[in-house]
């Protein structure tokens, strides 16, 4: 592992904090505002590649990790990778997050992750009945029915196996889209309070070139939050630094919920968040025009010092800021974001 030292610092003076690494780009769903790939792309990452990666940016200064994908619960090494990660706690890795739809997630898997050494566990769920869950997961009104149960099982097999909603160890993603399923938003808050769970609302994204995304498919989150507020008042806590959710409190002291504000509220000027996809391409932002392929810089010295230097050079360069930058005049969709969100992990 390289030395650790202060974080390295991008064109707007931003740290970087998080590597977000995806495992696969397959997946089990079909979400349509996602589109994931049916196959693995060429070139996927090893495990050895993944662990020289994670050493190269805790060396630069990130301290928490999610892993992500497409779904990660495909991937059948992630047992073992997490069993690897531990070592790097000593240099720096303070937290490993995963984010799952949670169709896989046994209680037998969820267990054996905890035990590996998983921190934290987000589920996306973004509705309470099998037709919205269908609908949301590109899935038959049938599946739709199985999908729900499962995922209902996966955070109750999650709770059990130690991950702690109280603690924000367990948490709740539902993507938002106007006329799709924005009528689930008071049920899905009605869940999550009954589960004791933090629900991250989040508003549907237009990333890659897939999802056919427009405006109209965005309910803004102080619209979501004035919904749920009428029914269970809400105060606000805000945001806290280089976080993506602005978190609320349930007056009546039944937890959290959370909006993930992208489009209509940026977050921009502080994200500390370095994407890495399954096949080993590195994106600064989200919306970034293009990656760095960084396959060339693996395996070159046991040391990592290409793979350092070169993900380092990319974070001095970084100066995006897209979610700012949407609606104004020089950001053009036509130049813009060729990488998938199952590539990049959310
Ligand atoms: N398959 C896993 C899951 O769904 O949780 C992990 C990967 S998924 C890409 C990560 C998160 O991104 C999910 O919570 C998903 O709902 C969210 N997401 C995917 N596409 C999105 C979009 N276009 N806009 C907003 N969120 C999106
Ligand atoms: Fe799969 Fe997650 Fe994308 Fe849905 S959002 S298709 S569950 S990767």
């Amino acid at each position: 592992m390289g030395e650790r030292q202060s974080p390295v610092r991008d064109q707007l003076a931003r740290p970087l904090g998080v590597l977000r690494l995806s495992l696969t780009a397959r997946c089990n769903l079909a979400c349509p505002y996602c589109v994931p790939d049916t196959q693995e792309p060429a070139g996927l990452l090893n495990q050895a590649e993944r662990l020289a990666i994670v050493s190269a940016a805790l060396s630069l200064g990130a301290t928490s990790l999610r892993l992500t994908g497409g779904e990660p619960l495909l991937h059948p090494g992630l047992e073992g990778l997490l069993a690897a990660l531990q070592p790097l706690r000593n240099g720096g890795l303070s937290e490993i997050a995963l984010t799952s739809n949670g169709v896989l997630l046994t209680a037998e898997r969820a267990l054996r992750l905890r035990q590996a050494g998983l921190d934290r566990l987000t589920l996306s769920l973004d509705g309470t009945d099998g037709a919205s869950v269908a609908r949301m997961g590109g899935q038959s009104a049938a599946q739709g029915t199985v999908v729900l149960e499962r995922v209902l099982s996966a955070i109750d097999h999650a709770v059990k196996a130690g991950f702690d909603p109280k603690a924000g160890s367990l948490k709740l993603n539902a993507v938002m889209q106007r006329g799709r399923n924005d009528d689930q938003l008071v049920p899905l808050a009605a869940l999550a309070r009954s589960k004791g769970l933090e629900l991250r609302l989040i508003e549907a994204m237009d990333v890659g070139t897939r999802n056919g995304w427009t405006p109209n498919d965005v309910v803004p989150a102080a619209e979501m939050v004035a919904r749920i507020s009428q029914q269970w008042p809400l105060e606000p806590l805000g945001r806290t630094s280089h976080s993506t959710a602005s978190r609320w409190r349930y007056r009546d002291g039944m937890g959290h919920l959370a909006v993930v504000a992208s489009i209509t509220e940026p977050f921009c000027g502080d994200c500390n968040r370095l994407r890495v996809t399954a096949d080993g391409m590195a994106y600064r932002c989200l919306f970034a025009a293009e990656g760095t392929d960084l396959k060339p810089y693996l395996n070159q010295d046991p040391n990592h010092f290409a793979l350092r230097q070169a993900i380092s050079e990319l974070w001095l360069k970084r100066h995006d800021r897209y979610s700012e930058e949407r609606g104004q005049a020089h950001s053009n969709a036509a130049v813009r974001s060729p990488a998938e969100m199952a590539y990049l992990g959310g």
